[in-house]
């Protein structure tokens, strides 16, 4: 059924300190998949992911100056009321004013999202796109902001409008629902506008990877996978979708760069996401963050309007011109919750990590994945950087499961003393 053969898949290579054996060590066998790293790998690998700590940094600060410049000239209130002269009726206003904001925050933010994410990845050799091409799926980002995220802010001013009293619980309620809609109709509608997605169609890839998803109960009779070299030469895959449109996607550098025994075990890792729920209650934690975050948003526009409204020519909040500030506000709630996040996605990743294992049986598929995502990924921080900065497990960690749980399982593919069943 397969339209052309693929090129064989690269064979595992396990390092001999990592062989099964009656000398099998967990810790000498991490050493060994850490090594395979040249020191010129390792030394780009950690500039490019420490460079991310401070990025962090810049792009906060760089944002609140872009919100403090379209509040403190004015141009917020301008291009409000150039909305308001162009239409007569709140919503479509409120919406032109966001179009407004969407294109002067591309425009003013360019040059550090230019740097970030085409030229800084490119000087790391992350990145397989041409600046044209790259400069057309951010021009698709900003479409998608104008529209979609459009859409959101008129329902969040409406309620501002409609209920002063209590719009932080209800904003709480419609930014969750337009979440959850985005999570459902992304992969049907939106991914699709930037990557091609195909029926995984190679045999010998998908039928373990069905079988190993009908061990575990998981209706799929098709896998995708997605053309990500046209952006990039990372290493990925993804659960995506909610509520009918879960699907699961293997990246082609996946496909093309890793044994199946990887392929196995990263996927192993992605039904774990699936069959753990991790989709529900990463929106069950959204719901309680959006409930805190918009009532500290409404205290902290109360408290600077009450002291810069008039300055800045913001009437209320529910003025569209305030919506620089309300971005400034959320900027500084996320910066500070960043390890928060970071630690409750590594959690969930961990676990999905220990289900792999535990399903795929695969741990040096595992570590020869851990490994290629070292290239983006420093492969052995320090505690404290996993724990502040790290929103998957490093490296280090995941190949030291992978190798714990071979050290308990070295019965695996030995004729002579097979595993106890
Ligand atoms: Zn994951």
């Amino acid at each position: 059924m397969t339209a052309q053969t693929p090129p064989a898949a690269p064979a595992l290579k396990i390092p001999p300190a990592a062989q099964s054996g009656p000398g099998f060590n967990a810790e000498t066998a991490t050493r060994a998949y850490l090594a395979m790293q040249t020191p010129a790998q390792k030394a780009r690998s950690d500039a490019y992911f420490e460079g991310g700590y401070w990025l962090m940094l810049w792009d906060f600060l760089y944002g609140a100056a872009i919100s403090i410049l379209l509040l403190a000239t004015g141009l917020s209130r301008r291009m409000r009321e150039v909305s308001e002269r162009m239409v007569r009726r709140k919503p479509l206003s409120t919406w032109l004013y966001w179009a407004q904001l969407s294109i002067a925050l591309f425009v003013l933010g360019f040059p550090l999202s230019a740097y970030e994410g085409f030229f800084r990845e490119r000087q790391y050799g992350l990145m397989n796109q041409t600046f044209a091409a790259w400069f057309v799926d951010q021009s698709k980002g900003l479409a998608l902001s104008v529209v979609l995220a459009g859409l959101m802010v008129m329902a969040l001013f409406r309620i501002v409008r409609r209920l002063p009293n209590s719009w932080h619980l209800w904003a709480a309620v419609v930014t969750i629902v337009f979440l959850l809609i985005s999570i459902v109709i992304s992969p049907v509608f939106i991914a699709p506008m930037f990557n091609k997605y195909t029926l995984l169609t190679d045999e010998r890839i998908r039928e373990p990877i069905l079988r190993l998803a009908r061990q575990n109960g998981i209706e799929a009779n098709a896998v995708y996978q997605v053309d990500f070299s046209r952006q990039s030469n990372r290493v990925s895959a993804n659960v995506s979708g909610l509520f009918g449109t879960e699907r699961i996607t293997l990246n082609d550098n996946l496909l093309n760069r890793c044994s199946p025994q990887a392929i196995l075990g990263v996927m192993g890792h992605e039904m774990g996401h699936y069959i753990l729920h991790h989709g529900i209650k990463f929106m069950a934690f959204m719901t309680i963050i959006a409930l805190l975050f918009f009532t500290l948003l409404r205290r902290g526009l109360d408290w600077s309007l009450a002291r810069w409204g008039t300055r800045w020519g913001i009437r209320d909040v529910g003025d569209p011109a305030v919506l620089p500030l309300a971005i400034l506000i959320l900027s500084i709630l996320f910066l500070l919750g960043t390890p928060l996040f970071n630690n409750l996605s590594r959690m969930d990743e961990y676990e999905a990590d220990i289900f792999g294992l535990n399903t795929a049986r695969q741990p040096d598929g595992e570590a020869e994945a851990d490994v290629l995502l070292g290239e983006y990924r420093k492969l052995d921080p320090t505690p404290l950087e996993e724990f502040l900065f790290y929103d998957h497990p490093s490296g280090r960690t995941r190949i030291y499961a992978a190798m714990r749980w071979k050290a308990e399982n070295q019965c695996l593919g030995n004729a002579v003393n097979p595993c106890p069943r």
